[in-house]
């Protein structure tokens, strides 16, 4: 594994057209260059079909390159969001568990598309023409739809109106535990992190029996800064960080013109880049 020589903050959680991003991997690299920053993860959910392209990217931008992937779970009826810096995408358990996911997300897509289609206008066929071929689908594909077809004004008007589970159309797909995630993870030679942890405030933050199990599998750390993260959920989560000796991470989990974050909002210190491309083992940063 090379020593990165890290002189300036990374951006650990950005997405492409992959998932649910709206830039390529390659215009991703170039933009995390063109926001100053010292390196980027590729963090698509589910996937890693976007690491050649971001990695052929590398030279000409000048960036470096971690490469990763969110990892879906849930706990119970929350959806919960695992990143893995430095997997190896060729690891089967990981590759095994990422394939029935995608496919469930595709199954449920279509379901959800089917129950909307009762109400409105909008079939499966709008939806694909919002996704790259071979992408994670999810929510945001069908926003972009039902936004091509004028029922709601943009992306995030949709996620949180039709497409809120309260809405009655949505439903959840297939995901692992955040404990096999985990787990996945560390065995696939990756640094997991708990992704934005803080969106539903303090009171819903993992409660430290969670989080010791969390810890005991292999949990690298706690993605404190984030544009969704509640004030007095970061507050909790470096009470949490401390007491379990968890490292810190900060990232803007850009996805391009689909989300208001912008890419490099928030950002990981050096040494916490450090210890993570020295504790991954199952790729390499691509360093420029
Ligand atoms: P899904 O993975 O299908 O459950 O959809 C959840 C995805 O929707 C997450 O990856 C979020 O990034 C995205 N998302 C959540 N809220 C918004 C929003 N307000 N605007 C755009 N995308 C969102
Ligand atoms: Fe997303
Ligand atoms: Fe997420
Ligand atoms: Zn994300």
């Amino acid at each position: 594994m090379p020593r990165a020589e890290v002189a300036g903050a990374a951006d650990l959680h950005a997405h492409t057209t992959v998932s649910d991003g709206t830039d390529s991997p390659s215009r991703l690299v170039a933009q995390a260059a063109a926001v100053g920053l010292w390196g980027v993860a590729l963090t698509d959910h589910d996937a890693t079909s976007g690491w050649a392209e971001a990695a052929a990217a590398v030279p000409e931008a000048g960036v470096a390159l971690i490469p990763g992937m969110e990892l879906s779970t849930r706990e119970g009826f929350m959806s919960v969001h695992v990143l893995g810096y430095l997997i190896d995408p060729l690891d089967e358990p990981l590759l095994a568990e990422t394939s029935r996911i995608r496919e469930s997300r595709l199954t449920r897509a279509e379901a959800i598309v089917r129950r909307i289609g009762k109400d409105y206008d909008l079939s499966w066929d709008d939806v694909l023409a919002q996704t790259t071929e071979g992408a994670t689908i999810g929510r945001p594909h069908i926003a972009d739809a039902l936004v091509a077809r004028g029922h709601v004004a943009t992306r995030s008007a949709a996620v949180e109106g039709i497409l809120h589970p309260r809405a009655g159309y949505a439903q959840p797909h297939y995901a692992p535990d955040p404990l096999t995630g985990v787990r996945l993870i560390r065995a696939a030679g990756g640094v997991p992190v708990l992704a934005h942890p803080g969106t539903r405030g303090a009171e819903q933050v993992i409660p430290p029996r969670r989080l010791a199990q969390l810890v005991e599998a292999g949990l690298f750390g706690l993605e404190i800064d984030h544009p969704e993260n509640r004030r007095d959920a970061k507050a909790r989560l470096r009470t949490l960080a401390d007491d379990f000796g968890l490292a810190v991470t900060g990232s803007s989990d850009y996805h391009g013109t689909g989300k208001p974050n912008r890419l490099g909002q928030c950002r990981t210190a050096p040494e916490v880049v450090e210890r993570i491309i020295e504790e991954g083992r199952g790729s390499s940063p691509v360093l420029p």
